[in-house]
């Protein structure tokens, strides 16, 4: 593989990850990793997230044929200035953005005759920090590439074949579909999740103990994408504005249907919706994007692919 030594800037769950991922599935890949945190530094060189851990972002970047932006989306802007300066020539820029139209934008202009290729690779999980990431977060999942068209073809297909590496199945996508499929599949999810975890926890007639004893009733689910890192969905949310809004205003029109439904005593219009999201649901597990298992299979299960 043409990529040798690879770059991670951030060593939270997604760095943690890559660089874990490496180890194990690229053996021959050469890790540095920097994050701005001391404290998360000396516990990824515990774990070995990375072969060597940099003490400034400059040192992390020394050689690197590909460097990777794993920091919330609202820190892209200030990682890639203190970069600027220092990074290789022929360097591949990418990062694991949730969001792609404005990161690509970002790194455009901070690091101008690049080579960016934006890419968001769509596994996670609700935890955070150096201690969440495992190597296999990525494997049978989809990584989306949306690179611009000046981009070398030699470089997204060595890209690619990191990712390949990794475990990932590859898309190349525009940005600006990107993040209008996230906001649907992703975005909405996370701040509907946000929202009805909220409204439990507002309300005045239901005790707090009655919301967890009984949670299980559904509400379960909703906690554990609501328990999801508050400042990479406050950046996803500030970053992807308009692609959210305009699918918010759908959801909102989908969800004052229902309303309506409800109050008109209208069981047809709801068995026809709730048997076509059951076949969504369906198709997930034949795509194997899911557990079939009754619970998700989640008592032996780390990565959700929701994020
Ligand atoms: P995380 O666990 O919080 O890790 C991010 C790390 O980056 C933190 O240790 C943070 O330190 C550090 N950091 C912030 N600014 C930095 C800078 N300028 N230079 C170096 N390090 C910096 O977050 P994550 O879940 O890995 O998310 C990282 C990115 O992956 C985000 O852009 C997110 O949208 C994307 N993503 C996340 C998921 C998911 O499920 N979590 C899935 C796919 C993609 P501080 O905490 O001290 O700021």
């Amino acid at each position: 593989m043409a990529i040798e030594r690879v770059a991670i800037i951030g060593l939270g769950l997604l760095g943690g990850s890559v660089g874990l991922a490496i180890k194990e599935f690229l053996p021959n890949v050469a890790t540095r990793g920097f994050d701005t945190d001391p404290q998360v530094r000396a516990r990824a060189g515990q774990l070995g997230l990375v072969n060597t851990i940099a003490s400034s972002p400059a040192q992390a970047v020394i050689n690197a044929d590909l460097v990777i932006f794993c920091v919330p989306v609202g820190a892209i802007p200030q990682a890639a200035s203190q970069l600027a300066d220092h990074l290789p020539a022929d360097a591949i820029i990418s990062d694991v953005g949730s969001s792609k139209q404005t990161v690509a934008e970002t790194l455009k202009a901070a690091l101008p005759g690049h080579t960016i290729i934006p890419a968001h690779p769509v596994a996670g999980t609700e935890r955070s920090g150096p201690d969440a990431g495992f190597a296999t977060l990525f494997q049978h999942r989809w990584c989306i590439l949306t690179p611009g068209a000046d981009v070398p073809p030699q470089a997204l297909a060595d890209l690619r074949a990191f990712w390949e590496g990794l475990g990932a199945r590859i898309e190349i996508m525009e940005a600006a579909h990107h993040d209008l499929v996230l906001a649907v599949t992703s975005h909405i999810p996370h701040l509907i999740a946000y929202t009805i975890v909220g409204t439990a926890s507002d309300l005045e007639e239901v005790t707090r103990s009655e919301v967890i004893k009984y949670s299980a009733g559904g509400f379960r689910d909703f906690t554990r994408i609501a328990a999801s890192n508050p400042t990479m969905w406050r950046d996803v949310f500030l970053h992807n504005r308009d692609a959210v809004l305009e699918m918010l205003g759908r959801f909102t029109d989908d969800l004052t249907a229902m309303q309506r439904a409800i109050q008109s005593g209208d069981g047809d219009a709801m068995f026809e919706l709730f048997s076509r999201t059951r076949d969504i649901r369906n198709s997930i597990i034949e795509m194997g994007q899911d557990d079939p298992r009754t619970d998700f299979g989640r008592a032996d299960h780390t990565s959700d692919p929701d994020d």
